[in-house]
């Protein structure tokens, strides 16, 4: 059995200052009834913890580190750029450099604004729909989490519902009757919405591939339907690709699948492991934010030197062949994990979009909330457990996607299916 002491003391610690002793909910790993393991370094794909022990990383700090961790590339830069001063309160040509590539690669973006969270990213694009079009109401997809802005935590994935928390106490009843929520895949329901609130809905904001309830991609002709129905209803339509963002490839999810919102919500990847949130898209939508337009948005840390560099080294580092090596060992690893779950007869479902992987203790497919919720919650606790003790790090809940980097190596592959083989004969 693993050492766990320095991270018990770090944890009874923690406990007396922040709320849960953690400053996100999920990294206290209530739902895989564990005490949280407190991390001191990484390197490449792998983790380390307080008392030593090593992992493979499958968490990649929820998204961001698609290089690995402590890319040597993004370091130089970053220590270069800290010597000449981290923040300046007035532009910089780093922030042109990472625009102008997040322009050149996401194909609805003309203009953007960097943010410095994905939270930021989804509450300035709500706030700039609402603006442009007049209109007060949302919609979002039930299991889909945008951040923790009021208007978006109603019937969220994520945290909020690995906690059982449907609506969070502190939204207003006032904000949240301005969000219509209806199942993600379902474009029955989607119709029905726009035919009841349409003429007051300023914006439909959706994960292309949702990601804080498992892994659940979108059914065959869901995002072109939501599209064409946005399109008609003159309602913006936001991409949320704070998760799938430079994940799902190289030009994000609407690359992926060919289609174009209004409005694109950036995080993770764009900042390689420093906060960074962007918003952009249209022009003539953009131009509406403050100084040129009236919609006001701003933020004092934002387009910070070393979060642009961060982010535009690793942006830089990619290209299509990254993805496509990345690729190949979710291939691998997705097809180990499910001999394994068939050879011990483990009710198992995979969902997978690029490097966003889904396994669902569940024999059935999973394509929304309610699917995704009929997962064996105990068994993915054990088989947590059991994969912590392997030395394989995963998120600790089974309404989170695992992620790859491009750091991952075919041994790191195998070693890590050699663990489920073992944790799954335990376990069945
Ligand atoms: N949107 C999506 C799709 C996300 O996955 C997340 C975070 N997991 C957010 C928004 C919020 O981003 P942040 O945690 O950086 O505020």
């Amino acid at each position: 059995m693993r050492n766990f002491e320095r991270s018990i003391d770090a944890y009874k610690e923690a406990v007396d200052l922040m709320p849960g002793g953690v400053n996100s909910p999920v990294r206290a790993f209530r739902s895989v009834e564990m005490d949280p393991i407190f991390m001191e370094r990484g390197k490449g794909s792998k983790i380390y913890d307080v008392d030593g022990n090593e992992y493979i990383d499958y968490v990649l700090s929820w998204g961001p580190l698609i290089l690995g961790h402590a890319d040597d590339r993004v370091v130089e830069q970053l220590k270069k750029v800290t010597e000449m001063g981290t923040s300046f309160g007035a532009p910089t040509k780093i922030e042109n450099e990472l625009a102008q590539l997040v322009i050149d690669r996401v194909p609805s973006i003309e203009m953007v604004r960097m943010v410095n969270s994905g939270t930021e990213a989804t509450m300035s694009a709500l706030r700039v729909a609402r603006g442009y079009t007049g209109r007060n109401k949302i919609l979002k997809f039930e299991g889909n989490y945008h951040g923790h802005g009021d208007s978006l935590l109603i019937k969220a994935g994520s945290g909020v519902a690995t906690l059982g928390l449907p609506d969070s106490p502190g939204v207003p009843k006032g904000i949240a009757e301005n969000t219509i929520t209806v199942p993600f895949n379902d474009l029955e329901s989607f119709q029905y919405a726009i035919d009841r609130f349409g003429d007051d809905l300023a914006a439909v904001i959706v994960e292309p591939v949702a990601g804080n309830m498992g892994v659940v991609p979108p059914k065959d002709d869901f995002l072109k339907e939501v599209r064409r129905i946005t399109e008609e209803n003159g309602t913006v339509l936001i991409f949320d690709e704070v998760m799938t963002g430079f994940r799902v490839g190289y030009n994000c999810a609407q690359g992926h699948f060919g289609i174009t919102p209004d409005l694109t919500c950036l995080g993770k990847v764009i900042g390689g492991g420093l906060p960074v949130g962007a918003y952009g898209g249209k022009r003539e939508i953009m131009e509406k934010v403050a100084p040129t337009g009236a919609i006001y948005q701003a933020g004092t840390l934002s387009g910070n030197p070393l979060a642009m560099t961060a982010g535009y080294e690793t942006l830089s580092a990619l290209d299509e062949a990254s993805y496509e090596e990345i690729n190949k060992k979710v291939d691998r690893l997705i097809e180990g994990f499910s001999q394994a779950a068939e050879k011990y007869d483990i009710p198992f479902t995979v969902n997978r979009a690029g490097s966003m992987v889904g396994f669902f203790f569940n024999d059935d497919d999973v394509y929304n909330f309610d699917t995704a919720s009929a997962s064996d919650l105990d068994l993915f606790a054990k088989y947590y457990r059991g994969m912590i003790q392997e030395g394989v790090f995963l998120p600790p809940s089974q309404f989170e996607g695992l992620f790859l980097s491009t750091a991952h190596t075919d041994e790191d592959i195998e070693r890590t299916i050699a663990a489920a083989e073992k944790v799954f004969s335990e376990i069945k």
